[in-house]
């Protein structure tokens, strides 16, 4: 499990998850940049899932990308953290681990799902995705990207 600074878009792994929201047809930050560099069939294949709850996750395959599966899992937006928003964000986390090794895959990748248009403090935020990746067995290659230094520097102190 570690840690890097990069384009989550550009990484050459069997899965990268996706923060989506709940209709699972893109959006912006991460959302939007993993539909932009899919092409359009991902968005076609995520018409056929009928939307994700909060928490909950779905597979597709990832077409134009370098990574062979997106895993789309639906974050928390903050309201303050006293509704659910931890035990949530901790099921994206598991439930998107579940699909990965029900899979087959290997090598997967996180972005800090939750901390961007959603509002989630990244401090929090890295404790519930840390903790709850670490109670999880999964035989491979785990990556937390981040997007931006200061996330990187979170995600560092807590590995
Ligand atoms: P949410 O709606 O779940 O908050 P966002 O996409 O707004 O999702 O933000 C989640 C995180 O993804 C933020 O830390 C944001 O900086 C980061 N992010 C945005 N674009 C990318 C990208 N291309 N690769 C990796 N992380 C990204």
């Amino acid at each position: 499990m570690r840690a890097i600074k990069a384009d989550i878009t550009t990484l050459k792994l069997d899965a990268i998850v996706n923060a989506a929201n709940s209709s699972l047809l893109g959006g912006g930050g991460v959302d939007g940049a993993i539909h932009r560099a899919a092409g359009p069939e991902l968005v076609q294949a995520c018409r056929l899932l009928g939307g994700c709850q909060t928490g909950d996750a779905r597979i597709t395959k990832g077409y134009r990308l370098p990574a062979r599966y997106v895993i789309h899992t639906v974050g928390p937006v903050w309201r303050g953290g006293g509704h659910e928003e931890p035990e949530l964000l901790a099921s994206c986390y598991r439930r998107s681990l579940e699909l990965a090794v029900a899979n087959g895959v290997r090598s997967l990748a996180f972005p800090s799902i939750s901390t961007g248009i959603y509002g989630y403090p990244v401090e929090l935020a890295a404790e519930v995705a840390v903790s709850t990746v670490k109670a999880v067995r999964f035989d491979g290659e785990m990556v937390f990207c981040c997007f931006s230094v200061g996330d990187l520097q979170v995600y560092e102190r807590l590995l």
